[in-house]
């Protein structure tokens, strides 16, 4: 082993520690600003590493790092905070998409060398191509759904069961033909064919869930891309890329783990289920009173309020609205109230979306408490005020059997003695499901954008 080689593995470890030990930090608020910075650094090591350590030629890859970097940063600077969600899921298949070429790629090299290809080389080849494809049109759809550029509902028809059978057999015939004879004359077929397939495959896998489980498909596709990633790695025969891909791939697994505890479904369940797609039938139209409130009205209660709690959700995102709750929540303080912020996992349209959101406002990381904990304490709370958020409140969820989110765990606001509710209109959340919440004695309609609303308030408590 050369010096340079020696020198290449070291850093490979460097970096392969560095990815573990920013992941480590991302787990809290309070410290995942810097390790995202920890893992940039350890792929920069990463990839300097490498080009240095294979001695190859710069100039294409270059000129393929400065269009990356430049579509990059212009789509990042353009791109709103709001469309973060599919923006992130859009990314997410371009790294299925790359795992595909390089499987591509490294087998015409192969092919052209004239040489064998072993089976260790074949099998990843092949589940890069096939992980990379599921994943790529995978995202796409999901990217559209977040995107509203097609309904968020799930799509069902009948025999899509058998189709999708079809196909995982054509795959396993494919992969079987493939490793048979990886450089014989149909292999390149069976490769061709497993790319339009593993194409399909993602689109009749995505297009099935829809409404509320679409947190869990979008950890999935997160897994997916690190799988195909590793299996790239194998494929090049990269160690750093190989364990940054299992690292991706496991704690997207594990992340897809949490979304289903926090939906309350197996992941078969979510997989299969088409849930959503009977809203429009069991969705119950309720009727009663709704009682709006102005923000005046709404001021005299909070500020006689002993504890307030704030339960953000999409709505809060779209208004862009972090800034002025969290200036609420300060006047609030002054005025001795306790001030929580309430945190369902799967609120807004990205895992970790309301805390990301909460923390760019610099709200303290102690008042934020998960769903598990506030729940218990709701009782006991003077005001909730839930700002934007619709199906992570929804207490259908909790009552109605025959509710398409029955089952989900909800942030119980209505326990609390008055709850008010910041939004626009009468209008459901992302699961398309009616909220009876909107409709109870101790409810109070703020309607209006989340911004101007919590803005009103605050001048409210300046002028008073
Ligand atoms: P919802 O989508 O259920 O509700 C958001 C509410 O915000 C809407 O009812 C809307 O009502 C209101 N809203 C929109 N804009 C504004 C505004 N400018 N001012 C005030 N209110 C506004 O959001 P939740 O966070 O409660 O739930 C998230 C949903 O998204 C769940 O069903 C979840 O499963 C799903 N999902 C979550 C993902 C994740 O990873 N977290 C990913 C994909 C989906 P109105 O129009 O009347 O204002």
């Amino acid at each position: 082993m050369s010096a340079l080689e020696i020198t290449a593995s070291l850093s490979y470890i460097v970096a392969s520690c560095l990815f573990i030990v920013g992941l480590k930090m991302l787990s809290s608020p309070a410290s995942a600003r810097r390790g995202n910075l920890v893992s940039a650094l350890g792929m920069l090591i990463a990839v300097v590493a490498t080009l240095v350590a294979q001695g190859m030629d710069y100039h294409w890859i270059l000129v393929g790092a400065t269009l990356g970097a430049l579509a990059g940063a212009f789509a990042a600077l353009r791109v709103p905070m709001t469309s973060m969600p599919e923006f992130v899921a859009l990314f997410n298949g371009f790294g299925g998409i790359a795992s595909l070429l390089v499987g591509w790629a490294e087998y015409h090299r192969s092919l052209s060398l004239g040489a064998e290809i072993p089976f260790a080389a074949a099998l990843p080849i092949y589940l890069a191509i096939l992980i990379g494809g599921v994943t790529f049109t995978g995202s796409m759809i999901a990217y559209a759904k977040l995107a509203e550029r097609i309904d968020g509902k799930p799509t069902l028809f009948s025999g899509q069961q058998i189709v999708n059978a079809a196909i995982l057999l054509g795959v396993a015939v494919c992969l079987v033909a493939f490793l048979a004879a990886p450089a014989g004359p149909y292999a390149y077929w069976c490769v061709g064919f497993a790319i339009g397939l593993s194409f399909i495959l993602g689109v009749l896998a995505t297009i099935p869930i829809g409404g509320a489980d679409m947190p869990v498909v979008i950890s999935l596709l997160n897994s997916y891309s690190g799988l195909a990633a590793c299996a790239a790695g194998f494929v090049i025969n990269n160690t750093v890329l190989i364990v940054s891909g299992a690292l991706v791939g496991a704690s997207g697994i594990i992340l897809t783990n949490i979304m289903c505890k926090a939906m309350n479904r197996s992941l078969p369940h979510v997989l299969f289920s088409g849930f959503g797609a009977a809203a429009a039938k069991t969705g119950a139209v309720y009727e009663g009173e709704v009682n709006p409130i102005t923000p005046e009205d709404a001021y005299y209660m909070l500020e006689a309020a002993q504890s307030v709690v704030f339960v953000p959700g999409y709505g809060m995102a779209v208004a862009q609205a972090q800034h002025v709750v969290r200036e609420l929540g300060e006047l609030l303080e002054k005025n001795g109230a306790d001030v929580k912020y309430a945190i369902h996992p799967v609120a807004g349209r990205m895992p970790g979306h309301m805390n990301v959101l909460l923390a760019e406002a610099n709200v303290p990381y102690e008042q934020l408490v998960e769903m598990d904990d506030i729940n218990p304490r709701l009782d006991t709370v003077d005001v909730a005020v839930v700002i934007g958020a619709n199906d992570v409140v929804n207490p259908a969820a909790r009552e109605q059997e025959d509710s398409p989110i029955y089952g989900m765990p909800i942030i119980n606001v209505d326990h609390a003695r008055t709850v008010f509710v910041l939004k626009r209109s009468m209008r459901a959340g992302f699961a398309g499901v009616d909220n009876p919440l909107f409709f109870k004695e101790n409810t109070r309609m703020l309607f209006g954008d989340a911004k101007q609303s919590i803005s009103a308030l605050i001048a409210e408590f300046k002028t008073a």
